[in-house]
């Protein structure tokens, strides 16, 4: 459910037309709707009602801070992947005792950060990671709360660039090792265990990984228990996929069921992770057709946003619907959608059938709110688009178009060019 719905022929975010806000901000632009936004977290957050749990949006899924805000204000935790993640968190007002920080490649100044801010708990990915933040716990004089990512090896029938829970992914320690991990957690010296932390994979269609991942961990915190080494949190990560084109995902109600109905007798309080289930399909990217073309082969639509502004499609051959935003009775043609880039992999969309459409045509990309704006870049030295957020009848832009000037910002001449 989201609200970029038609009214006649006029795509509308909430109460505000599309069209007006393109002509007023310019185009490409991504446009948020603030109750989307906000009932998917409710929704999220509600159907773990009974536990007591945390939910820790992931951040990198869009960290614009107003949207850190706006779940900040409801009452949620953050989970960020580096210090850069910590620092929006902060300024956006969430409180470092519901910050959980993920990753497999945390630097040493970036643990020191998060030391000093004193997060709610690392969730450590290597046994070299474990010590090293005992030693920098040591030096800054304080204890580092942790949690062992367990790498549960469960199939979480996704794409593989967006599995992380298999043994051959990166991320995580394996069950075996992760015991060794909690045994060495347990002795060094400032170091307090604290959780047991999972995350399997994203875009996640079926709820049997999830549950299978579940019983793994809870097997795990059984073992550990026996050893004497008790764990408070359990954190189930993200993951929980969304309907792009036909997948029919499990509600947030259906994924929440079997947890609740696992943890509702136990002490345990509960972490989530959800970042792409609560804000993907809050958000659109709104793009002006720059030139139609006829190839000996393909239909062309040449739009002003490419693959510099949406990654996913390039990347994962991910799949976006894209609707005109005022609709037309053109005859349907086979096309593909492609940005301005020098690049081949340029696309939106490739052979997609839709409605014809000529310049100056506005097209809304779907379902781009998790994973598009944040992974967008200055590739061809295009400026970042524009970020917009609708709540009923009112926008803002909640990040300004860059400028040319923003592109050579920090570089300098070397001295020694003597010139
Ligand atoms: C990316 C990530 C998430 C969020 O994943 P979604 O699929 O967007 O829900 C959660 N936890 C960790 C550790 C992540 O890396």
């Amino acid at each position: 459910m989201h609200h970029f719905i038609y009214r006649d022929k006029n795509m509308y975010c909430e109460d505000v037309p599309v069209q007006n806000i393109a002509e007023e901000v310019g185009t490409p632009f991504y446009l948020y709707s603030y109750a989307t936004l906000n009932r998917h977290f409710l929704i999220f957050d509600e159907a773990f009602n009974g536990l007591t749990r945390l939910v820790c949006y992931s951040a990198k899924a869009n960290t614009n801070q107003a949207i850190l805000k706006l779940f900040e204000s409801l009452g949620g935790g953050l989970d960020i992947v580096s210090g850069g993640e910590l620092y929006r968190g902060l300024h956006a007002g969430f409180s470092p005792d519901r910050i959980v920080y993920s990753g497999v490649g945390k630097r040493i100044d970036e643990i020191d950060y998060a030391l000093e801010t004193g997060i709610l708990m690392f969730n450590v990915e290597s046994i070299e990671e474990l010590r090293l933040i005992d030693e920098r716990a040591g030096l800054l004089n304080r204890r580092a709360p942790i949690a062992i990512r367990v790498n549960p090896d469960v199939d979480p029938k996704t794409h593989p660039y967006i599995s992380t829970g298999l043994e051959k992914n990166k991320f995580g320690i394996d069950a075996q090792t992760a015991i060794e991990g909690y045994k060495i957690a347990n002795e060094l010296q400032n170091i307090e265990v604290v959780g047991i932390d999972c995350h399997i994979g994203s875009q996640i269609t079926e709820a049997e990984p999830f549950n299978e991942a579940l019983g793994n961990l809870k097997d795990l915190i059984h073992k550990l228990e026996k050893m004497g080494i008790g764990i408070e949190y359990l954190n189930m990560g993200g993951g929980l996929g969304i309907t792009y084109d036909d997948e029919s995902p499990p509600q947030p109600h259906e994924y929440a069921k079997p947890i609740v109905d696992s943890l509702k007798n136990s002490k345990l309080q509960l972490i989530l992770e959800p970042g792409r289930v609560i804000v993907g399909n809050a958000g659109v990217l709104i793009t002006k057709v720059l030139f139609r073309k006829s190839g000996k082969v393909k239909e062309f639509v040449i739009t002003d946003a490419g693959m510099n502004d949406l990654m996913r499609p390039t990347l994962y051959k991910a799949f976006h619907d894209i609707k005109p935003v005022v609709k037309n009775e053109n005859r349907q043609i086979v096309a593909d959608v492609v940005g301005p880039i020098c690049e081949s992999s340029d696309f939106l969309a490739v052979d997609r059938r839709m409605p014809d459409v000529e310049r100056g045509d506005l097209l809304a990309v779907m379902s781009v709110g998790a994973y598009g704006f944040t992974m967008s870049s200055n590739y061809n030295s295009r400026p970042k688009a524009a970020e917009v957020m609708v709540k009923g009848d009112q926008f803002h832009v909640i990040k300004t178009r860059q400028s040319y000037k923003d592109l050579v910002e920090g570089e300098s001449i070397p001295p020694f060019f003597d010139v």
